[in-house]
Formats: structure tokens, C-alpha cells, sequence
């Protein structure tokens, strides 16, 4: 038995004696109730964080980051569903947005040919929940490609919460690295949330260190920052090849 069916075996098991409360806002016996889906409504802008563009759908906070938060704190995968529709609204308008910025042989042939990478989990996050939020939420996403994982980390590094911009830029300096493989690739950051961009940016360094072309970004949420940072409205336009 592997550790994953073991442990969704078990998830099983503990809710047939434990009761299911939401997960976005704890109404009892349902996972998610409808308010909570209803409140996961996807409105797709980009947000600028170093010169790239990071397309978003959600904004972070209230019903959306206590939904995130139930996946990624409590293993709550009944609550990854009603996300990944968002991350996949995201998913397709950066595909199509960076296929707008001179893409050669049109939207469809940059769409076919941008890989997806994901910001990888801490390895112990890994280990406590069994999987990895920001794969799942692709796999799930209904978006029809796969987020590979091209980045690593080479070491460990501090909680990200409660840091400023300058700490969480020196907390992540140089704990990722890409996998060659990505060299000359046309890639898409993607990562659950972005706050002040530090992780993309040292995701964008590590890509390009090994000869990747970063295209742009795509987060399930945003936070809003106090500084009032721009975010603009996307235009997802023509879907491409589906
Ligand atoms: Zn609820």
C-alpha cells in the first residue's frame, strides 16, 4: 500500500467518526458548503512583480485563504476542487497572455509549446500532507497540461509569513534551482499565492540561470499589498486550442 492511498484510507476512516465541517467557514456535515463556493469567484487581472506579469484570479483573504489555508494546513483536498476552477481560469489566460508577446506561429503554437513549472513545497510540507498543493491544483484545474517540476529546492528556508519584502528576498536567495532540461524552454511560473513577488523572482533567477525564458507567472490569489500596488484587468481573450 502506498503512502498516499494509505493516508486518503485513513482521511476515510476519520470522517466517517469525525464530522465534515466547511472548510471555508465550518457549517457543519459538508466539505465545502454553497456560500464558500460561491464566494470563490474568479476574476483574472495581472499584477506586476519585477518587471514580469503575474495573472491571477482571486484575491487572498477570507473565504479564499481559509480554503487554501484547510488544503495546505489540514490535508483538506475536498476544498482543492473549488479552487483548481479558479487556477484554471488563471492558467488559460496566461497561457494565451504570453502567447500574445511576440509568439511565433501564433497563440496556438506558443500555447502548445510554454511548459507549466511549479514553485515546489517545502520537502517536510511534502511529507506532512502526502502531495503538493500547487500540482494538485494544476492536475485539477481542468487547463489539459501538467505542471512539471522543473525547480528544486537546494535548501531550506524560513517560514515566508510575517517578513518584510527585503527578508523574504534574502530568505529565498538561491534556494531554487532548474532542471537543464529547461534550457531554451518558453516557461510559466506558477505558485498558489503571490505576496511580494520574492518566490517568483527567485524562481524567475533560477529559470533563467540555466537558459529557460520566463514568459510570465500565474498564482491562484494575490494579496492585496498595503503599498497599493497596480493590478490590472486581463483580457483572456480567445482561448487557445480548447
Ligand atoms: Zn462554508
Amino acid at each position: 500500500m502506498t503512502r498516499d492511498v494509505l493516508r486518503s484510507w485513513l482521511g476515510e476512516a476519520a470522517a466517517v467518526v469525525s464530522p465534515v465541517r466547511c472548510a471555508g467557514c465550518g457549517a457543519a456535515d459538508i466539505g465545502v458548503c454553497a456560500a464558500c463556493r460561491a464566494a470563490v469567484l474568479p476574476s483574472v487581472r495581472g499584477v506586476q512583480v519585477g518587471g514580469l506579469t503575474v495573472v491571477v484570479a482571486l484575491e487572498y483573504g477570507g473565504v479564499v485563504a481559509r480554503l487554501l489555508g484547510a488544503v495546505k494546513e489540514r490535508g483538506r483536498t475536498d476544498a482543492l476542487g473549488v479552487l483548481a476552477g479558479a487556477m484554471g481560469v488563471a492558467l488559460r489566460a496566461g497561457v494565451v497572455g504570453c502567447a500574445g508577446v511576440g509568439g511565433v506561429g501564433g497563440v496556438a503554437g506558443v500555447a502548445t509549446s510554454v511548459v507549466l513549472v511549479a514553485v515546489p513545497s517545502a520537502r517536510a510540507a511534502v511529507r506532512r500532507r502526502g502531495f503538493r498543493p500547487v500540482d494538485e491544483l494544476v492536475r485539477r484545474s481542468g487547463s489539459g497540461r501538467p505542471a512539471r517540476r522543473g525547480l528544486v529546492l537546494v535548501r531550506d528556508v524560513a517560514d515566508q509569513a510575517g517578513l518584510g519584502v527585503e527578508e523574504r528576498r534574502a530568505n529565498l536567495e538561491g534556494a531554487l534551482r532548474a532542471s537543464a532540461r529547461l534550457a531554451g524552454r518558453r516557461v510559466l511560473i506558477v505558485d498558489d499565492v503571490v505576496t511580494t513577488g520574492a518566490t517568483i523572482g527567485e524562481a524567475r533567477r533560477a529559470l533563467e540561470a540555466v537558459g529557460g525564458e520566463v514568459a510570465g507567472a500565474v498564482c491562484l490569489a494575490y494579496t492585496r499589498r498595503r503599498d497599493g500596488r497596480e493590478s490590472t484587468q486581463v483580457t483572456p481573450g480567445r482561448p487557445a486550442g480548447n
